[in-house]
């Protein structure tokens, strides 16, 4: 819970830490913008919404932000190829492979599925960007993923390529930075808009958005509880996740803020049948975010983490007034492939 009587004068900064080499790619600062419609049905808290479904028209979602960090520490190293990897509708992948394009970078993809007859979505701009893409099986991906990120990069590395992994959803001790850093803009939006929210809700699919958030909060003296909703796995899974990624970080760049003072909190129960995998409720919940406030989710990630954070609130978790804050971490891609869900529509 956030403390009120932190002084922020002894909040540390990050000064000391070893500075990471960033590029600048993403359309900043997103906006924050007030859900008064939502809000006033719920009669709970305010509800903002951190706007980085605006981070870029196909570079939509958070994924950006973490980028910035982790391709130019690829251009640092003098590398000229990129791996990753992620699901067939991987909205990471997807800013990776445009982002390579955008920097003459060569990219190679490793998905998770079979490779479809057409290709839709996040797929199809994969594909539209150049990228090489190889298709593996759940199962097998599941079990021998390091080994083919390794075999692929030196299938490369023996052409005269020089390599850079990004692993998945860049969520990894550079990639942390993003959200870290998305914190400064944060509190520069809660003063434009003269509110000190105190619980701020992310979807979490590999960690990293939370990762940086929490960090972030604390490094710029934001009062405010971090939240994860987990859209896989489960609480232990990514508590365990996002405080590797964290000590990873400050081993890394050695920041000097004490990693016991962070609270890494995830709300589970909204997983559904599984990854990517939503029940009707998350598809109405998405239709009613669009027509009441034009906020449009997807079913993957941002679906479930507002639906959770509606019904978390309706349970009193988040208090009765104040401020809270999601954030909306785009996603918009995933929503097409899943069109036939939303067939209620037409009836
Ligand atoms: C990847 C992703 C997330 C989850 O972020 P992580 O940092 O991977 O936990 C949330 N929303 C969308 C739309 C994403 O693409």
């Amino acid at each position: 819970m956030p403390d009120e009587s932190q002084n922020h004068a002894t909040t540390p900064n990050l000064a000391s830490a070893i500075q990471p080499p960033r590029l600048h790619l993403a359309q900043l600062p997103t906006p924050l913008q007030l859900l008064s419609r939502l809000s006033e049905r719920f009669n709970g808290p305010r509800i903002w919404v951190k706007r980085d479904d605006l981070s870029g028209s196909v570079l939509t979602g958070n994924k950006v932000r973490k980028l910035e960090y982790n391709l130019a520490q690829a251009l640092a190293e003098g590398c000229d190829t990129v791996i990753s990897c992620g699901g067939l509708q991987s909205n990471h992948c997807r800013a990776t492979a445009l982002l390579c394009a955008q920097l003459g970078l060569n990219c190679h993809l490793l998905l998770r599925g079979s490779a479809p007859a057409s290709a839709d979505g996040n797929l199809l701009l994969d594909q539209l960007a150049g990228a090489r893409i190889s298709y593996y099986p759940a199962s097998q991906y599941q079990r021998e993923l390091d080994a083919l990120l390794l075999e692929t990069k030196q299938s490369y590395a023996s052409q005269g390529c020089k390599v850079f992994i990004i692993p998945t959803g860049a969520s990894d001790a550079i990639g942390v930075w993003g959200y870290v850093q998305a914190c400064a803009e944060l509190k520069q939006d809660f003063e434009h808009c003269g509110i000190n929210p105190q619980h701020i809700i992310c979807a979490t699919g590999s960690g990293g958005t939370q990762a940086g958030l929490t960090a972030g909060v604390y490094a710029y003296g934001i009062n405010a509880q971090v939240w994860g909703v987990n859209v896989c796995d489960d609480e232990a899974w990514f508590v365990n996740k996002v405080n590797s990624d964290l000590r990873d970080w400050d081993a890394r760049y050695q920041t000097g803020i004490k990693l016991e003072s962070l609270s890494v909190k995830v709300i589970d129960g909204y997983v559904g049948p599984g990854y990517a995998q939503a029940d009707t409720e998350i598809f109405r919940c998405i239709a009613d975010a669009a027509a009441t406030e034009g906020l449009v989710l997807d079913p993957v990630y941002t679906g479930k983490a507002f639906f959770g954070m509606l019904d978390q609130l309706q349970q009193g978790r988040f208090g009765s007034g104040g401020d809270i804050v999601f954030i909306h971490t785009g996603g918009v891609y995933g929503l097409f492939p899943q069109r036939s869900h939303f067939d209620f529509l037409n009836h």
